[in-house]
């Protein structure tokens, strides 16, 4: 009984929320901000970017600490699959901090993922001119400020991580912790927990990777607030075919398959792209 009222709750609730990917022209009519200067995603090339040695690395806190599956929720919201963290202990959120973060710390938000409907499309950055099937984000905003919302469109709020996965037949694939849950979130409003433990960076593998992009957009869903630091790591991990195939399973709210929802590469307006390598 209250499942059913909660997913009509949550059904209704993505969508008040709701705006399309089939019709993106519409998001600057009904949302000023997603027509701002300094919109993302954009195309990322490393023979065009400022490229840049000896940062310092990023520290990973609790990337590598071991959250009880259970307080780790996930959710389709009709645009997306969501994995948030509000049921994790403070001492064992995921952040990020240093390298070319400074001095502030910035809090796991969400994790999610965009998607396309064939290997050569999918994720929002394009990296050298091409698209792989996949793009999770890791959302993180910057502990100063009390809750996202608060931290949104202010100096130094979000911070996003970006990483890029190309389909393959066959290989290594480090998502199967979240695609073994997609059936139980196979329609708008159904969430779900994690099974066993849950370690964040055995699904990234980030401590040691450097060779990222770094410029600053916005959120690529509406409103599109900026003053986002987007950092794109340029090496694309492995999904299987198989994997991509249960992703593009998912439903929107309107009972269609859950695909292509990316951003178009938006405008970059002279702004800086560094390549850290
Ligand atoms: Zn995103």
């Amino acid at each position: 009984m209250w499942s059913t009222l909660i997913t009509i709750f949550l059904t209704r609730l993505v969508f008040v929320n709701g705006f399309s990917y089939d019709n993106q022209t519409a998001w600057k009519k009904e949302h000023t901000k997603c027509k701002g200067n300094y919109q993302s995603p954009i195309r990322l090339d490393r023979k065009t970017a400022i490229i840049i040695g000896k940062v310092p690395e990023i520290a990973f806190l609790n990337y590598n600490t071991v959250i009880g599956g259970d307080r780790v929720d996930v959710l389709n919201n009709g645009n997306t699959i969501r994995i948030s963290f509000d049921q994790v202990d403070n001492s064992k959120k995921p952040m990020v901090k240093d390298g070319p973060l400074g001095r502030d710390q910035f809090v796991m938000e969400d994790i999610h993922f965009h998607w396309g409907s064939f290997p050569t499309r999918g994720t929002e950055h394009k990296l050298d001119g091409v698209s792989y099937s996949l793009e999770a984000h890791l959302v993180h905003r910057n502990v100063k400020y009390e809750s996202f919302e608060d931290a949104k469109g202010k100096e130094n709020g979000i911070v996003v991580l970006a990483v890029p996965f190309k389909e393959k037949s066959e290989g290594v694939s480090t998502l199967s912790g979240v695609v073994n849950l997609l059936e139980k979130v196979k329609f708008t409003g159904n969430e779900t927990t994690f099974h066993g433990n849950f370690v964040l960076d055995k699904m990234f593998y980030l401590k040691k990777e450097k060779l990222y992009f770094m410029y600053e957009g916005s959120l690529t869903t509406p409103v599109c607030d900026e003053k986002v630091l987007w950092i794109v790591y340029s090496k694309a991990r492995c999904v299987l075919k198989s994997e991509m195939f249960k992703f593009r399973s998912l439903k929107r709210i309107d009972g269609e398959p859950l695909i292509n929802n990316f951003r178009k590469p938006q405008k970059p307006n002279g702004r800086k792209v560094i390549l850290v390598v």
